[in-house]
């Protein structure tokens, strides 16, 4: 019982398929448990815990709060992950409201960004791949690109556009790595530090963003995710090891053509770390 999967979208965020298009996948890559995760909302958590209950499938409710590090200085993006959450909490659905409101400022300006790069109509474009209105986001923006011809896939989307430098691209103040962590620990969730492998950030600061992580109450790190080299899972796995930090393992699958992971498809995690759903409520 360790094919566990806790991280990953539906089209309540940026993912393609329903929530329990999700559970009937995680149930064929004969998943233990699968969590979902959307960005900054919980409203797929209702329908993805009947399909998971009535397939006989465990299910944990996450989600992904995308957060600003350092403001002042490096403006880094970084996904917190909550699992095993409340969403019901007040601190959760409040402040994941407060996050959401952000979304539509962000995505007029990428819009206006992209039209001074002579591409129109990227923001009615956009919207239409949202199923979401409140959720809309760089992904959208990335398979509208793909759809008028700019971009080959998603992925080479996020070569050309949307990222520092590129059309498209627009600066955002998300939330506080305090307050996400907050929210989570109030929603009686664990923090996750989420695909720590893809942030640019130098050695020495990882260190200094693991000890801030875990001094604001931060308890694990996914280890085996997605978008992690073979290199990346060795390296965090050290660290989990080093700094006492709970491991997560997870796809980060947001849909069939988008991802090479499906849920519970991956890598298991070492066998000597301490998963963080050892630390799960009683199911
Ligand atoms: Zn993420
Ligand atoms: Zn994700």
């Amino acid at each position: 019982m360790n094919n566990f999967d806790l991280h990953n979208h539906s089209n309540c965020s940026d993912g393609q398929l329903a929530p329990r298009e999700l559970v009937a996948l995680a149930v064929q890559g004969r998943c233990d448990a699968l969590a979902l995760t959307d960005h900054d909302n919980t409203d797929g958590l209702a329908e993805a815990a009947v399909a998971a209950a009535s397939a006989g499938l465990r299910f944990v409710n996450g989600v992904e709060i995308s957060v600003t590090w350092r403001p002042e200085s490096l403006h880094t993006t970084l996904h917190v992950v909550g699992l095993d959450i409340d969403p019901a909490a007040p601190a959760m659905a409040e402040g994941l409201a407060s996050v959401r409101s952000g979304r539509h400022a962000r995505a007029a300006l990428m819009a206006e960004d992209l039209a001074r790069a002579g591409i129109t109509g990227a923001l009615e474009g956009a919207y239409g791949h949202a199923e979401h209105r409140d959720m809309i986001s760089r992904t959208h923006f990335a398979r509208f690109l793909v759809e008028i011809g700019k971009a080959r896939d998603v992925g080479s989307a996020f070569h050309h556009y949307l990222v520092q430098g590129k059309p498209g691209y627009v600066r955002h103040d998300w939330t506080r790595l305090a307050e996400a962590i907050r929210w989570i620990r109030e929603s009686g969730g664990i923090p996750v530090l989420a695909h720590p492998g893809r942030y640019r950030l130098r050695p020495m600061q990882m260190d200094e963003l693991l000890d801030e992580f875990q001094a604001l109450g931060g308890e694990a790190v996914e280890v085996v995710t997605g978008s992690h080299s073979a290199e990346d899972m060795r390296r965090f796995a050290d660290i989990a090891r080093q700094r006492g930090l709970l491991a997560s393992r997870g796809a980060d699958f947001h849909g069939p053509g988008e991802s090479e992971w499906a849920p519970g498809t991956l890598p298991l995690l070492p066998a000597d770390l301490t998963p963080v759903w050892a630390r799960f409520r009683a199911a």
